[in-house]
């Protein structure tokens, strides 16, 4: 084992950093996160303190976490509430988008204002339990089309969903080792095609968050081949894990239950595949804690489940090791997905996504020799569980930096809350 990288201080407030052997690589940047959220009346465990102290030990130092915009409420006053929530407690730096909870005139009239104030980018959902309707959908993506904002998409049809799921409750087929059955892939790529369609024919811009499948993949290449503007982020436990982790059942298989759930190992190879041909160009942990508790109150009915998984601390050397020690992707790839590739779409380049003068200095020195066994007892999040747990992975963060500032070093958090920055961001964007 190499001893672990050395630092000393100088005079004149800079400090010197022996990397040999190491990797310099950009800060994470995960633009999908769900931190201090409130979620079918349970309130996610990971708050932005404990959040970002997973982040920062995992390599990570840019999230971009989603507030949501209640049925009349403003968009500007949904992001001021989440703003709140993370002020005075985050490790690194972090941005919003907004999900657009009510798709009245009032919220279409706000997003010129969102834009300035350094929101450029929406989310709405088209599963049943938060959804705007097909037509809200459309005049958001119309709305965000006119001033340059890109809309996510959780794209899953709720009609199918709930179909399933009413057909699996008849059957009596409701613990979580069914899980993946009443989400099929099908339901994804529908959804995706139809995502696509509607913002083709507005002359939006997508990017669908979490792809999950082979077929939906499909779907966003075939636009991107037609010229369409979409982009697709895929998430850590796509690309490391498959559906049988569900067939143990109960409370073990809810703590792998999130939306969309895991897919098949066909799915897993196309989105490595995805990855390498870039019609895949993010990858983002969509972490959403619950203790194993929680997740429990499903152990014999899936839809009681709180949907998500922790990741911000695993997923870059998870990604590291299942993509590049393993010969899936290259280098140069995982930190364009990890980093450059979100930071561009989502206006934080160059400040963000990137080693250059004039940049953040958000950077993480990685040993590709380390090789570590992931211990979820020794992770920050508050979830008390890691989907990874037990992974034995090639490579890790030795040391990350933030603003020039070292937050953690060997998987402790050497920083102090409140010292990450709230971002705002701005896109370029030809106005047409
Ligand atoms: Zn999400």
């Amino acid at each position: 084992m190499r001893p672990p990288a050395r630092t000393r201080s100088r005079a004149y407030g800079f400090r010197e950093i022996d990397a040999t052997a190491l990797l310099g690589l950009p800060g994470g940047v995960d633009v999908h996160t769900h931190l201090d959220a409130d979620v079918g009346g349970l309130r996610s465990v990971d708050d932005f303190e404990s959040g970002t102290a997973a982040a920062a030990c995992g390599g990570v130092t840019t999230i971009c976490d989603y507030a949501w915009q209640q049925r009349g409420q403003s968009l500007t006053v949904a992001i001021e509430g989440w703003k709140t929530r993370a002020a005075g407690r985050a490790h690194v730096d972090y941005g919003f988008h907004v999900i657009v909870g009510d798709a009245s005139d009032q919220t279409l009239a706000e997003i010129p204002r969102l834009v300035d104030l350094g929101y450029p980018s929406l989310k709405v959902f088209m599963i049943n339990e938060f959804g705007i309707g097909d037509q809200g959908i459309m005049r958001v993506l119309d709305a965000a089309r006119k001033v340059g904002v890109v809309v996510n998409v959780h794209a899953e049809n709720g009609d199918m969903l709930d179909h399933c799921a009413r057909g699996m409750r008849a059957a009596g087929r409701l613990d979580p080792r069914y899980y993946a059955e009443s989400r099929p892939a099908l339901a994804e790529a529908e959804a995706t095609r139809r995502a696509i369609d509607y913002a083709a024919l507005v002359g939006a811009e997508v990017y669908i968050v979490h792809l999950s499948c082979a077929d939906a993949l499909e779907a966003v290449s075939a636009a991107r081949r037609r010229g369409i503007r979409v982009w697709a982020e895929t998430r850590p436990i796509y690309l490391a894990l498959t559906e049988e982790r569900y067939a143990v059942g109960g409370t073990e298989a809810a703590k792998f239950i999130g939306a969309p759930p895991l897919r098949s190992g066909l799915d897993q190879a196309a989105l490595w595949d995805g990855l390498r041909s870039g019609d895949i160009q993010a990858i983002g942990s969509d972490n959403t804690s619950w203790t194993v508790e929680q997740k429990s109150a499903g152990a014999r009915d899936f839809t009681r489940v709180p949907y998500g998984v922790p990741g911000l601390e695993t997923e870059m050397r998870v990604i590291y090791s299942e993509g590049v020690a393993k010969g899936r992707i290259s280098l140069q790839t995982f930190v364009a997905a990890f980093s450059t590739n979100p930071a561009r779409i989502f206006g934080l380049y160059p400040r963000k996504g990137t080693i250059a003068v004039g940049s953040d200095a958000d950077f993480v020195l990685f040993d590709p020799t380390r090789d570590s066994v992931v211990d979820e007892r020794q992770l920050h999040s508050r979830a008390g569980y890691d989907p990874f747990h037990g992974f034995h992975l090639a490579g890790g963060p030795v040391m990350t930096v933030s603003r020039g500032e070292i937050v953690a070093r060997d998987g402790q958090l050497v920083s102090r809350a409140g010292r990450g920055v709230h971002l705002e961001r701005h896109r370029t964007f030809d106005r047409d």
